[in-house]
């Protein structure tokens, strides 16, 4: 068959393995027996619900051999097997998604890709002159094989494979002076990388190993004998004795098992006895994967019963806002030839998801009492998840996760929880302020918090798009309501300042009015404020629609625009105020533009745009030249 190139961005891919990004060579031999043990899986789930399918599940296993004259290594398994168009496809490029995030994301981040990709099969080039992969898949007669040397393309033909499977023969590459490749043609070597990497793989590990002896009866004359020897313990590690498994091989397990590059912030391993008995082995990665927030991301927990891989993604073992949660469940107590509609329904099933969302939540809420640095960390990683939770439940699990939400203080200037906001309420205060903006630094800027903070209330600001939606729906924490700041009913002035204010309304009542006929609806009021301190105008809102959520729901794609109920408010002490009442006394037609001036920069101060900027740019130069 004609050589035939790698796609663009799988070159890329390539060459970076070659190069070796990942300087220790060594786990190519995981990534490939991670792969077989994929491909077992994928036969033994197939079988369970395909009556068609006979293959005995205890002969599904792995086999290494190693060829010193011909250089090779090769690695066999029972499993699913490839197609011709499965081998051009799976091997030919790296999925498409993969290949987009090459195109955006930085090359400093090319180690987080691979990992992410688990493009595990290129690895092998890094200590592979050329590699055939032969395999047949179940359903078929035929086998291919797919043969490359590396970057400059591959080639598939038909191959003389009679068994079901993939067998990989890696050619290692010659020593150079900076590596020992010939290792990997070395027995104990090949012992010690399985035992170190895939120890815990439930599939016997199989390899020929010759054991040398004194020959009976003589001193100095060996003899040889060759043996079968499994070399994986095969217990899985959910099953071994904690005090035997060190934390490291928890560590490997996860990198190997969920494709992650980067060890998990926590391990939970948590077992339930019971009506229905179970183990579980949960891991919260230390950093989101890069689709989490997008269609593709599938959640869900490895289904086992007994040591058996029953469902890949059982996706009902985890509620979505922890839907970042990896790991497996391990139940005895589950039927094998379980069905997934059956599954579904299952009340065990149900009960275990629900023991299991109980346990992660009380992992989380440890975390933020003895090592709150970590649980920064998670926080900025999955904090999203806890709050579109929150939000798209209705509210329904804000008791299980409004303790796990942080929010930037102003007082505090770092992330606080909402009982700490709660244990520092003033005397007599109603209500937990917030405030919404882009940044810290944008929202420290804004009218409205300025007077907020002068009275010496702490401020939670909101700089999460979904934030605002989320304290909407919480509506209160320990039954005191939450406030925005540029809420108009803020009621923080004292009885005289009221009283002022309201009188200073009353008078200036046909100002006001005749300020609100110029903007038309885009206010629903104008009126004098003693709320700000320095600045001459804001926007307040009254109802649910704040301006900021404004501005998350008409950046998405919906026909109807939405508006907040704005209101203009003038600072009755900035020397603006004097201004308009003294114009409109003078009976001056100026009021008009001080008008449109002012609510375009109160919409400006709330980083909205203004619908107008020619007319108010040519306004403010017309003020400006008088
Ligand atoms: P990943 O394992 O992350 O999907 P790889 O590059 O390691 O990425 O493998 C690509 C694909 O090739 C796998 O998803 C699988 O479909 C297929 N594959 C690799 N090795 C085998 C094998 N031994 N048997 C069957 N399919 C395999």
């Amino acid at each position: 068959m004609k050589k035939k190139q790698f796609k663009a961005e799988s070159k890329k891919l390539l060459n970076l393995m070659i190069n070796s990004i990942y300087t220790n060579k060594d786990i190519f031999l995981r990534e490939l027996i991670s792969n077989a043990s994929d491909a077992l899986d994928k036969i033994s789930f197939k079988s369970l619900t395909d009556k068609n399918l006979k293959i005995n599940r205890k002969a599904l296993e792995i086999n290494l051999g190693i060829d010193k004259e011909k250089r090779t290594l090769t690695i066999s398994d029972n499993g699913c097997g490839m197609t011709k168009e499965e081998l051009e496809h799976n091997l030919g490029t790296i999925a498409e998604s993969g290949s987009n995030i090459f195109k955006t994301e930085n090359q400093s981040k090319d180690i987080s890709i691979i990992g992410q990709f688990g493009v595990g099969f290129y690895s092998v080039f890094m200590v592979a002159d050329k590699v055939e992969v032969h395999s047949k898949p179940y359903e078929s007669e035929k086998s291919y094989v797919w043969s490359s040397s590396g970057e400059d393309g591959y080639t598939i033909d038909e191959s003389t494979k009679k068994t079901n499977g993939t067998d990989i023969i890696i050619t290692i590459k010659q020593d150079s002076d900076e590596y020992n490749y010939s290792q990997y043609l070395e027995q104990n070597k090949i012992e010690e990388l399985i035992k170190k990497y895939s120890n815990y793989i439930h599939y016997p590990i199989k390899m020929e190993v010759t054991h040398k002896h004194l020959k009976e009866g003589s001193k100095d004359e060996y003899e040889e004998h060759n043996e079968i020897e499994t070399l994986n313990n095969m217990t899985p590690i959910w099953k071994k004795e904690k005090k035997n498994v060190k934390e490291e091989d928890y560590n490997n397990f996860y990198t190997s098992t969920y494709y992650d590059y980067e060890k998990p912030l926590n391990i939970i391993r948590y077992k339930a006895e019971g009506t229905c008995s179970f183990t579980s082995l949960l891991f919260i990665p230390s950093h989101a994967p890069y689709d989490l927030y997008s269609k593709e991301y599938k959640k869900g927990l490895q289904l086992y019963s007994n040591g058996v891989l029953i469902m890949d993604k059982c996706e009902d073992l985890l509620p979505d806002y922890y839907s970042f949660v990896k790991g497996l469940v391990d139940s005895e107590d589950l039927s094998l030839n379980i069905s997934r509609e059956i599954l579904q329904q299952d009340r065990q099933l149900k009960t275990i998801a629900k023991n299991i969302e109980n346990k992660i939540n009380k992992e989380l809420k440890k975390m933020l009492e003895e090592d709150r640095e970590k649980y920064e960390t998670f926080f900025k990683e999955f904090g999203m998840q806890l709050k579109i939770g929150i939000y798209n439940t209705f509210g329904m699990v804000k008791n299980e996760l409004q303790d796990l939400l942080l929010f930037y203080s102003s007082t505090e200037k770092k992330m606080v929880t909402l009982k700490e906001y709660i244990s520092r309420l003033k005397d007599k205060q109603e209500n937990i302020y917030y405030a919404v903006g882009e940044s810290i630094d944008k929202i420290d800027l804004m009218p409205q918090v300025e007077e907020v903070k002068e009275k010496g209330y702490e401020i939670l600001y909101l700089t999460d798009y979904a934030d605002e939606f989320v304290v909407q729906v919480l509506q209160s924490y320990e039954s005191k309501a939450f406030m925005n700041v540029s809420n108009a009913d803020l009621n923080l002035e004292d009885e005289k300042e009221k009283e002022k204010i309201e009188k200073l309304n009353e008078d200036n009542k046909s100002l006001l009015d005749e300020i609100k006929n110029v903007l038309g609806d885009k206010v629903s009021k104008v009126k004098f404020t003693n709320a700000l301190k320095n600045h001459p105008v804001c926007l307040t809102t009254e109802g649910a629609i704040s301006t900021g959520m404004e501005k998350v729901l008409n950046a998405m794609p919906n026909e109807q625009k939405i508006k907040a109920s704005a209101v203009l408010s003038i600072n009755a002490k900035h020397p603006i105020a004097e201004k308009i009442q003294k114009l409109y006394k003078e009976n001056s037609k100026e009021v008009e533009k001080y008008a449109k001036i002012l609510y375009a920069q109160a919409r400006l101060i709330e980083g909205l745009t203004i619908e107008n900027p020619n007319e108010i740019s040519d306004l403010v130069c017309e003020i400006l030249s008088k």
